[in-house]
């Protein structure tokens, strides 16, 4: 199967693109492609104006654009249910575009399960058959400091997890399943149909059983036949050293219960990172501004510069330093997340012009004014624009 085109470029607007600009860019290409617009070509319009449709249905929903953005077309509805469980623990998806990486996916599944598996190749499914579980999404803020040393979280959650009393099957213990008459326990009715293009099998949910092939004598109290409750639940998370903002960490397992039997879906842990009023994160380096005296710019000095960790490094500024100037501590900037490489600590000196001084002080700097005897040389304009 072809893989799918990216949603912006089937729009033709950039990822950027306002609503407006989204919304205007549809009405052009659907008029465009509308099949009685198109009575020559009324095939290959047709697909076209669906495709656009559909790009247009994702992008024009706010939430259902941010999480394209995120996670592609692999966010389909209802989670991420083409996702199986890989070696991936965590994903590098600031950019949105890159798709899963690290994780072992199927995209043939995942077409085919957003064009709903019609025709796919994709062995055919009974809808009583074991399923994994919805994939769910938590959101978690952490500090500058959490991301530069890995934390362990605890986040409390609601979600459904297997009942306790019947242990998922929806029936009060004790009591007795019947496979369903209707479908045979398959759940679902088939039915051959004559149509204009010859003969079509048909398969619908068997209604008698709901699609679940069995019938139910007496529900179980807890959670009213349907297998599951609602919970809350608190679980620890561990969250690596060197995270990036809105980088994933995946929780295997911890999703909504599956079907029948099947696995349980997993559990995206979204991290967000609080904004810092000293530290600026550039790839796996540290950014920050170090404010030093003129006496220290101009005969060099000694300082204390601030790690992340809450440590402090000395490090010594030669004498005539200017304002501006950078300077590298190498390795002291954050873990790459795989461990591999360490990024470095980059301050940025800021020459501190006294505002107040003392009358000794004003003495000192007149006789220092008087030594130099000459204005500064005049800079090229610009520099300061
Ligand atoms: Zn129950
Ligand atoms: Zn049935």
């Amino acid at each position: 199967m072809a893989e799918k085109r990216d949603y912006y470029e089937v729009l033709g607007v950039e990822k950027t693109a306002t609503e407006e600009e989204i919304k205007k860019a549809y009405r052009k290409l659907a008029k465009k492609y509308h099949p009685d617009a198109n009575p020559d070509n009324k095939k290959e319009a047709e697909a076209k104006f669906k495709e656009v449709n559909e790009a247009y249905e994702t992008l024009s929903d706010k939430q259902k654009r941010a999480m394209y953005d995120r996670f592609g077309h692999n966010a389909s509805q209802g989670g991420f249910n083409g996702a199986r469980p890989g070696g991936g623990y965590y994903q590098y998806s600031s950019t949105g575009f890159d798709g899963f990486d690290g994780f072992d996916i199927d995209l043939d599944d995942i077409v085919s399960s957003i064009f709903g598996g019609g025709r796919s190749r994709r062995r055919e499914r009974t809808s009583n058959g074991p399923s994994k579980g919805a994939d769910l999404r938590h959101d978690i803020e952490i500090t500058f400091e959490e991301a530069y040393m890995g934390v362990k979280k605890q986040i409390n959650l609601s979600r459904e997890d297997t009942c306790d009393v019947c242990h998922g099957s929806g029936a009060k213990p004790g009591t007795k399943v019947d496979t369903c008459t209707m479908c045979g326990g398959t759940g679902q009715i088939r039915q051959i149909q004559s149509t204009l293009f010859g003969q079509m099998q048909t398969a619908r949910t068997c209604t008698a059983c709901g699609g679940t092939g069995k019938i139910i004598k007496e529900v179980c109290e807890n959670c009213r036949g349907k297998g599951k409750v609602r919970k809350q639940t608190r679980i620890s998370i561990s969250i690596p050293a060197g995270i990036d903002d809105n980088q994933t960490v995946v929780l295997r397992n911890e999703g909504a219960p599956g079907n029948n039997g099947g696995p349980k879906g997993d559990l995206y842990i979204v991290v967000h990172i609080k904004h810092n009023s000293v530290y600026i994160r550039q790839q796996n380096d540290v950014l920050c501004d170090i404010p030093v005296t003129i006496t220290q710019a101009t005969l060099g000095a000694d300082i204390k510069v601030p790690m992340v960790d809450g440590t402090t490094e000395s490090y010594r500024i030669p004498e005539g330093t200017q304002t501006g100037t950078k300077f590298r501590i190498r390795q002291k900037g954050f873990t790459s997340i795989n461990g591999k490489y360490r990024g470095d600590f980059i301050f940025t000196i800021v020459v501190q012009t006294p505002k107040r001084l003392t009358k000794e002080q004003r003495d000192l700097l007149e006789k220092l004014a008087k030594t130099m005897n000459e204005q500064p040389p005049v800079r090229k304009k610009g520099i300061f624009g």
